[in-house]
């Protein structure tokens, strides 16, 4: 099972994807955390990655495609795997599905978590991450609307996006994804 946890920042797709990846006992790729941690660890795509990360830019779309490749090869997402952050650009939709194509699998769904604005911008300001002040907030939630967010449009052309409320408790939610999740 290929999902992938669509939304803005902050709507909670983080918090989501490690709980259905103990659920359903499948690994989960943030690619967000990928990027923090080699900045963490100063490897040489953390060094690359930094400047965009601390600013809220989207990193190069082909060195997004790159890590997402490496680890979608590796055995442990044989099972399948939930994307979280990935992709967000019209570009690494078309790199993901050539390659889940040439490892013979396809995305199952899309889960497009949906959050007002406000409360996001709330949501991310009590979380206080590095990239998580009011003014890198606004322009992340920039670019979601403006590169991310029209990849809407091609899943659903896909007939694979599903959308739930991301308002609610952590287990209520969890309990709207599972439920759109095909069998
Ligand atoms: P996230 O943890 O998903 O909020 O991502 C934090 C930051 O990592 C983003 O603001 C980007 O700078 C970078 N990033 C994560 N995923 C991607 C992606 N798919 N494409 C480009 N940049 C990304």
């Amino acid at each position: 099972m290929v999902i992938v946890l669509f939304g803005a920042p902050g709507v909670g797709k983080g918090t989501q994807a490690e709980i259905l990846a103990q659920k359903l006992n499948i690994e989960h790729l943030s690619t967000g955390a990928a990027f923090r941690n080699a900045i963490a660890d100063q490897t040489p795509v953390g060094l690359l990655a930094k400047e965009y990360v601390d600013n809220g830019k989207l990193v190069p779309d082909d060195v997004v495609a790159k890590i997402v490749e490496e680890a979608l090869a590796h055995a442990a997402f044989t099972p399948g795997c939930i994307l979280d952050g990935f992709p967000r650009t019209k570009v690494q939709a078309e790199a993901l599905t050539n390659m889940l194509q040439r490892m013979g699998r396809r995305i199952d769904c899309v889960v497009n978590i949906t959050v007002p604005d406000v409360v996001i911008v709330e949501r991310l300001l009590a979380r206080g991450r590095n990239d998580d002040r009011e003014d890198v907030i606004r322009h992340r939630l920039d670019v979601y609307n403006q590169e991310t967010s029209p990849l809407l449009d091609y899943y659903g052309s896909a007939g694979v996006l599903r959308s739930v409320d991301g308002l609610g408790t952590v287990d209520i939610v969890n309990q709207r994804i599972l439920d759109v999740l095909p069998d």
